[in-house]
């Protein structure tokens, strides 16, 4: 035998046992998307290695050790998989020129891949839905992510999930912090990890992200970004939490949310959990007033974020909460020639109808055909034998609410199910 060949390490299968729990929530992320007047872009995969390196930034996780890159052999392009869906949606929207008359409120769904090392919550290719509005400049925007997020929340029954917010300020702003920030860890040299040393120059701010457990108490004493905001970020991140408070959406400052990807300004914000360990974070995003223009396009104020969607189904399933079952009204039993004519006749009936239905393939005796019926976990078992197809009647078993086999005609067995 020849050795077996396995998926790449971190990216997973996601198999029929869970794919119910992946529909009910794509189910639920279209109705709740359709709800908001928010339409859906779909973009490729693959981009220029230069749209990630000039959106996300030089200076961060992503750019300097997650990316999938890679040379086209057969033309020399240099290519990324997307590590995450603004920037690409951002090239979109300017390439096909959408705000030239209308701003857009868009969203996006799919893989994204960055080299990681793969744990619990942190895959190399995971999901994400991300919403993005773009050619919008309030806090209204805003609010209305997390106002939305909010209720998203509710729809799935997630519990636990907190929020934080806070502001960037513009970049005068962040270039003041950012001096103030350099002489501190500079007095600190000794505490500072060897990505902080790297960073201290070139992207101080990303030092406040990090994870290293040894620089928590380095990181939680630094100055805060609050005392250089300018006025019209303070007015804008104000005006925002009065739309939250009056909306009812409970929120926390937390003045070290500062985001890993450099093109967000003003406000940041990030759904939290206790419940998955260190890969807390859900959902995260704020405005990127500047990003439009960087790749391209006329400046254009804008703002998005994007999910998890792995971390959303973890949360789901350490709740206990169980997506509505997937099970076929119907398994069609069928032995015999004239059966096996009615049968599939009788199916595609059932289906005119808007049934679900399972045509037992592969032939097989009564009783093998009924064992594979209540694997199915139909609600009904259609039996049809050559006698019911002699008279153009069925017999409808019901496999899980109980209740009496009864022959009737096959029109009759329709109506039966419909109810
Ligand atoms: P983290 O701080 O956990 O590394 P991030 O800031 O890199 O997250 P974003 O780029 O903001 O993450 O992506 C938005 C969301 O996508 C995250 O909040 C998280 O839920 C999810 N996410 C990011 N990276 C991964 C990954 N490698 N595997 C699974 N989910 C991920
Ligand atoms: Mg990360």
């Amino acid at each position: 035998m020849s050795k077996t060949i396995q998926a790449v390490r971190g990216m997973n299968d996601i198999l029929p046992a869970d794919a119910a729990l992946w529909e009910f929530f794509e189910d639920t992320i279209r109705d709740w998307l359709r709800a908001y007047g928010y339409s859906q872009i779909r973009t490729p995969i693959v981009e220029s290695t230069d749209l990630f390196v000039r959106s996300i930034g030089e200076v961060t996780d992503i750019v300097e050790k997650e990316m999938y890159s890679f040379e086209d052999k057969l033309n020399g392009e240099r290519l990324t998989l997307r590590p995450e869906g603004t920037a690409s949606c951002v090239r979109a929207v300017v390439e096909h020129n959408l705000l030239y008359n209308a701003p857009q409120r868009l969203w996006y769904m799919g893989p994204m891949f960055r080299h990681e090392r793969p744990q619990k919550g942190r895959y190399r290719q995971f999901h994400q839905v991300g919403v993005e509005s773009l050619g919008y400049d309030g806090p209204d925007m805003d609010a209305e992510h997390i106002i939305m997020t909010a209720r998203l929340w509710k729809l799935l029954g997630l519990q636990d999930v907190k929020l934080e917010i806070n502001t960037l300020g513009s970049s005068e702003a962040r270039a003041r912090y950012r001096s103030r920030l350099i002489a501190y860890f500079e007095q600190h040299a000794d505490v500072l990890d060897e990505d902080a040393k790297r960073r201290l120059h070139s992207n101080p701010l990303r030092i406040l992200d990090t994870k290293n457990p040894a620089m928590q108490s380095l990181v939680e004493a630094a100055p805060k970004l609050m005392e250089d905001i300018d006025e019209a970020s303070l007015k804008h991140f104000e005006r925002l939490q009065d739309i939250l408070r009056s909306a009812g959406v409970e929120y926390q400052i937390n003045p070290r949310l500062v985001r890993g990807l450099d093109y967000y300004n003003a406000t940041v914000f990030e759904w939290v959990t206790t419940r998955l360990g260190a890969q807390g974070t859900v959902c995260a995003g704020g405005r990127y007033d500047a990003l439009i223009e960087q790749v391209g396009g006329k400046s254009s104020p804008a703002c998005g974020y994007a999910m998890g969607v792995e971390r959303l189904l973890a949360l789901l399933q350490d709740q206990d909460i169980q997506p509505p079952t997937l099970a076929p009204d119907a398994y069609i039993v069928h032995v015999g020639e004239q059966a096996d004519r009615m049968a599939l006749q009788a199916a595609e009936l059932l289906r005119d109808a808007g049934l679900s239905v399972v045509l037992h393939c592969g032939g097989g005796s009564f009783k093998s055909q009924m064992k594979k019926a209540d694997a199915s976990q139909a609600h009904f078992a259609i039996i049809i034998g050559d006698d019911e197809a002699a008279v153009g009647e069925v017999s409808v078993k019901p496999l899980r609410e109980g209740g009496e086999q009864t022959r009737v005609p096959l029109a009759t067995a329709v109506d039966l199910l419909s109810e």
